[in-house]
Order: structure tokens, then sequence, then C-alpha cells
């Protein structure tokens, strides 16, 4: 791959603003498509001119001035053979005062808007230019670019670039011509300096065929890379573990409830994977209530039942204390040894629980963060379940595998549903299970909506609910700026509770207090001693008690869609009615009223999901969980969904029957995207 120092014509300064744009390479320039394009290919007379279009003219300056009513701007009448129109700056340079001055010639380009003097330019682009200054000859490219980086040096680096660059084709013809689209280096000229009678409008929805071209050799290049490592993993050895025939029906039997269709499906589906030699990397989906942990723990019972070790990883103390609880309560009786690991236990704990998992004694260990640390060393280690996995980083879970020798197995386990379209595309190296279906006897939590100022009335309705016997959660606001204003707000709301119920017991919990505290909180919770629970958001993701079936939410309009459905998800887990109160601050902005409203109307995680990816974009949506993983920038996986199913259904058998090919359109593509780190 040729690097940019390497070509004359590159200077320090301009590599170092490339490289901002995650540009290194010449690939990485050609591949750095234009947002738009103007159109400086023809002069349009002022007597044509149309309001709202972008147009270039041509003319002379009759006037200029710096007036200040009603605010300071730089005023000017540019003059051509048909007519006058004003240019107007609001911020300029003593050297624009130059170039506007009477009697100079220059062609503008901007929108035409109503003005008081008639048609005006805002800020217009002007060149100063002779008479016969010739127009461009295609459109004029408009590129993402940064400070200190403008159009003009990104347009003549990139320019340099086509010159120097190999545009051959990476993928055989009869691929992308069977999907009636033309080579490569066609698009790439075509993209960058479009001919003059191209249409605009056409050209900036990205649906010519240019386009879908790059948009699907992007897609292609990500399927390619994400097989790729699917298939070296199958040639990676993994302990091949035999399904439980003790352990699993000694649980299942003791079990107060029968598994859901649902669960037998996946617990299916996991234990095949657990027989075979090579590391399964499953991804496992179910709402959040669906029971992924019983799945879990059968899924541990196999290994545990042939000699290996399991870790099981949780994102916060609060659920993994509680996964610890609830394992021991089904695994003590079958006399198996869990072991404890959290960063926040006395170093007594710590050590014993790191020999018992380094001696093999421990069979099962259940944690924090804390369990890839570099200390904690496993006996016998084949596999690493982690809940919640969108809140772990990729190392984070990488450093987990890397505890077992030959690699563990790893389940990854979600309650955030994956919309299919990204499940397809940078999850396609995972193979994945869903849970669709919730154990029965649940009752749908019903979700209102109230504005912050009928708070009294809520206050006497969690009152009300209370004293009738079940339990209910505060959600105090979520604050991100600051981790010292949360605080200070979940002491206060704590504090105002108390005052406003005398009459019952509230607790607080919070992500600042010390592991211990937090588990005393939650272990009176769940016995029933406290019948308010003042929190903030730590409570999201896993927390499980039957009897709270109210739930209030400050700020509601301030949380993310994913953050509701979950927090939400924390009631309706017994028989009675549920209620979630989201109560919101006036005025709400467009995009909080958006959220609310689909929150408000959904309980399926599914659509919930669909929705906040569509109001959230992709890279947003992912988020951490795959944070790492480069995104998409030219394809788009709704408007190009059926070249992404293209791509998919070939990545395969090219990886098999073009492997010159495969590698040729990775480096290509891969140079644009960055290296792939996958697990
Ligand atoms: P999640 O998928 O959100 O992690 P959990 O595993 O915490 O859900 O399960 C939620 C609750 O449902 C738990 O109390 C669990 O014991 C119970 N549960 C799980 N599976 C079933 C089932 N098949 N029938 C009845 N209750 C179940
Ligand atoms: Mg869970």
């Amino acid at each position: 791959m040729t690097n940019l120092v390497d070509i004359k014509g590159f200077s320090k300064p301009l590599i170092a603003n490339l490289q901002k744009l995650g540009i290194s390479n010449i690939q990485g320039l050609l591949l750095h498509l234009p947002l738009r394009y103007i159109d400086e290919t023809r002069i349009t007379a002022i007597r044509d001119f149309r309001l709202g279009d972008d147009v270039q003219c041509e003319g002379e300056i009759a006037h200029a001035e710096v007036s200040y009513k009603p605010r300071k701007a730089l005023i000017a009448r540019l003059q051509d053979a048909s007519g006058q129109l004003t240019l107007r700056f609001l911020h300029f340079y003593p050297s624009q005062i130059a170039q506007l001055a009477v009697g100079r010639h220059l062609r503008v380009y901007g929108e035409i808007r109503h003005g008081f003097f008639g048609y005006e330019m805002v800020h217009p682009q002007c060149k100063n230019v002779g008479e016969s200054t010739q127009v461009a000859e295609t459109l004029t490219p408009i590129y993402p670019t940064t400070a200190g980086l403008t159009q003009i040096n990104i347009r003549k680096a990139i320019a340099l670039a086509l010159k120097v660059a190999d545009l051959g084709e990476t993928l055989p013809a009869n691929i992308y011509k069977g999907l009636r689209l033309p080579a490569f280096n066609t698009c790439i000229a075509a993209l960058h300096s479009p001919a003059p009678d191209a249409n605009l409008n056409v050209l900036e929805s990205k649906t010519t065929p240019e386009w879908r071209r790059l948009a699907f050799d992007e897609l292609l290049a990500q399927q390619l890379s994400m097989r790729k490592h699917y298939i070296k993993r199958r040639s990676i050895d993994a302990p091949a573990i035999a399904a439980s025939h003790l352990l699993a029906p000694q649980l299942l039997n003791n079990l107060a409830f029968k598994l859901t269709n649902a669960q037998q499906k996946v617990v299916a589906e996991i234990s095949h994977d657990l027989m075979q030699a090579h590391p399964m990397q499953r991804l496992l989906q179910g709402d959040v209530g669906s029971g992924k942990t019983i799945v879990a723990c059968l899924a541990a019972l196999q290994a545990i039942e042939h000699g290996w070790q399991v870790a099981l990883m949780a994102p916060t103390e609060i659920l993994a204390e509680q996964h610890f609880k609830k394992f021991e309560t089904w695994l003590k009786p079958l006399h198996i040894n869990i072991a404890w690991l959290t960063g926040s236990q006395s170093k007594k704990e710590r050590e014993l629980a790191l020999t018992n998992i380094a001696n093999g004694h421990a069979q099962l260990a259940v944690g924090t963060h804390a369990l890839f640390q570099e200390a904690v060393n496993f006996k016998k280690l084949g596999l690493a379940i982690i809940d919640e996995q969108h809140r772990f980083g990729v190392q984070q879970r990488l450093a987990l595998r890397k505890k077992g020798e030959p690699e563990p197995h790893q389940l990854m386990m979600t309650a955030t549903p994956i919309p299919r379209t990204l499940s397809m595309s940078y999850f396609a190296d995972l193979d994945v299970s869903v849970i669709d279906e919730l154990p029965p006897g649940r009752t749908a939590v019903v979700t209102k909506l109230v504005s912050d100022e009928r708070r009294d009335e809520i206050l006497q309705r969690v009152r009300e609910a209370c004293m009738a016997g079940s339990q209910a959660y505060w959600v105090c606001p979520l604050i991100e700026e600051s981790e010292a204003l949360q605080l200070q707000t979940a002491n206060d709301t704590f504090a105002h509770m108390q005052a406003t119920f005398p009459e019952l017991k509230v607790g607080l919990v919070h992500g600042r207090m010390k592991s211990a505290e937090k588990q005393a909180v939650m272990a009176k919770f769940e016995a029933g001693e406290i019948q308010l629970l003042v929190a903030t958001t730590v409570i999201e993701v896993g927390v499980d008690v039957p009897n709270a079936s109210l739930m209030i939410i400050e700020h509601a309009e301030r949380m993310g869609l994913s953050q509701l459905h979950q927090l939400r998800g924390r009631v309706g887990r017994g028989s009675a009615k549920s209620t979630c109160i989201l109560l919101y601050q006036n005025k709400l902005s467009e995009a909080a009223r958006a959220r609310l409203k689909v929150i408000f109307e959904n309980t399926d995680g599914f659509i919930i999901a669909q929705a906040d990816l569509q109001l959230r974009g992709p890279g947003e949506f992912l988020g951490t969980r795959q944070s790492g993983v480069p995104m998409l920038k030219i394809a788009d996986l709704e408007r190009d969904a059926d070249l992404l199913e293209v791509a998919k259904n070939i990545a395969d058998s090219l990886i098999k029957e073009y492997p010159k090919a495969v590698e040729a359109h990775l480096a290509r593509w891969m140079s644009h995207a960055g290296e792939l780190v996958k697990v």
C-alpha cells in the first residue's frame, strides 16, 4: 500500500490533516468521497435566477459598503448585463472588503434568497476572474474536511491520488456486472468529478449505479473480513464438551418452572456448539425478562460436568452479586463450588477466590471486570459467559478469552435486540440465538407519560402502592456531565423521599457506594424490608425483584430508548400488574418527544431497538458495544439493504473460490475502514 509520504506533492502538514480524517494512504484518499457537489460549470444570468437555487453568476461590483444596521455586515451589489444581486457577509475579513471593491470582476456561487433589495446571496463563495476565465468542466465536489484543510487543498490531494493510484478491479467481473454495476475505476472517476450533465439531486441521493457499486464494495469488504474471522475460528482448537447427562437434568428437575420453547431451542443450540472442537462465539439475544440466566446456567453445567471451569462476567457489581446468589441457589444442591470476584472485595476474600480459581476448586467464577485482570488464572477454563455484553468493550471480551488454553467457548448475552440489518452486517462473524418468547404469566407493564408538574399525584400513588404491600423504584435523573452532580442528585432525592414518606422504609443505591453497602441495600429490597428504592441507573441491567411493580423514572426525556426499555424491564417480573411512570420536564425537544412516544407505544424490545436505530443511526446505536469496529462510511444499511443481502450471500463462496480477489479487495477497503478488530 502506497504511503502518502512517498509521493511527491504531499507535505507533512497535509498528511497530518488527512490523518485527522482517518486517511493514511492513497486508497483511503480515493475512497474519501464527496458529501455533495456544486455546479460551477455554467454561469447563470441574474435575470434567470430562481429562489432557492444554488447558482453561479459573474459580474462587476457596482457598490460596496460596511453597514451597521441592523447589524454589522459587508454588503455589495454585483451587476451583470441582466440585473443586480446583493452579496451579504455577516462575518468578514479586511481581505474580503478589498476583494469586493467597486469595479472588481467576480464570479460568485451561492444560494439565491429573498433579500431586502431583491435577490441576495449570504456568504457566497467569491472568485476573482478575468473576462474570459473558463468555467469548470465537471461538477465541483465538496468533501468532508477538517480545520486547516481547505476544499481546494483536499481536491488537489485527491486529484493527485487519482493520477498515481491503482484503480484496477478487485472483483471478478461477473459479480458486479451481474448486479448491473459499473467498473470500479469509472465509479471513482465519476464520483470525484461528475460530468456537468449529471443530475445533482440523483447524485446526492447516492442511488446512482456509481454510488451503489462503491456501497456494495464496502459492504462486501465488511462481510469478507467478518467471515474470514468466522472461518478462521473454526481452525482454532477448543474443548469439545459432550452434553450434560447428570447435572442439567437435575437442575431442571429442581426448578420451580419449565423452560419455554424458546429457551429449550437456544439451550440446544448452545449445547451443540459446546460439543464442537472449535470455540463457540454465540450471541444470545433475549428481551429483558426472557430468562437468559437459566440458559447460561445450563450451558455452564455442560462444561462443569466434564471438568471444565466456567467464568460468568457481568457489567455491574449489583448484577454480578445477583447472579452469584441465583447460581448459588441453583447449584449448591448440585454440590458445585462457586467463586466470587469483584474489584471491591477485601484482600483476603480476593486471595481466596484467586486461589480457588487457580487450583480448579472453583468450578464457576462469577464476577465483574475483575475476572479478566492479569492476576486471575484459571486452571481449566472451558466456557466464558458475558452477560449484557454491550456494556463491555471489544478488548475486554478478548481478554477473557485469553484466559483459557485451548481457547474457551464464549457465550455473550444481550437484552438489547439487534435489528436484522445490523446483525447481518456488524455481527456477521457471530452465531446468533434469539429467545423470542417471554415466560408465561407475565403481565404487560402499563407505561404512563406524566409531566413533572403532576409530581404530587405521583408521590401519592407511590405511597398507596407501597402501603398496599408492593414495592417501587424511584429512578433519579441521569446527569451524564458530572458524576459529582449525579451523586448529589441521588442523595437529595433520597432525603426528599424520606421526608415525604415517613411511614415508608426508603433505601438508596448508586454507583459510588461500596459494594458491601450496595449488596446490603439490594438484599433488603429483595427481602421486602425496603419498600421504596431510590436508585440511579445502576439498576438498569439485570436486577430482578419480582415484587416491585411500580417504577418512576425522573427526567425520562434525558434517557436513551434502550436505557428506558431496560429500566422499565425491572418491573412486570411478578404476577402483579405493573406500572412505569415516565416523568418529563416541559418543554420537550423534538428528539425527546420522539423517544418518549416510542417507549410509550411499544413494549416489544425489537420494535424499540429498530426505532432506536432509526433515530440515532448505527454508529450511536452500536456505541461501545462494538467499539473499535470500523463503521460503514459509504453504504447505508437501509438504503442499500439489497446489496447487503447479496454481499452476505456471496462472501463465503468468494473466500473459497477467489482467495486472491478477496485479499486485493480487503487490502483496498481495509485501508479505508481501518484494521478490523474483531472478537
Ligand atoms: P433476563 O433474560 O432479563 O436475564 P432472567 O434470566 O433474569 O431474565 O429471568 C427473569 C425471571 O424469569 C427470573 O426470575 C427467572 O427465574 C424467571 N424465569 C426464567 N425462565 C422462566 C420460565 N421458563 N418460566 C418462568 N419463569 C422463568
Ligand atoms: Mg439478565
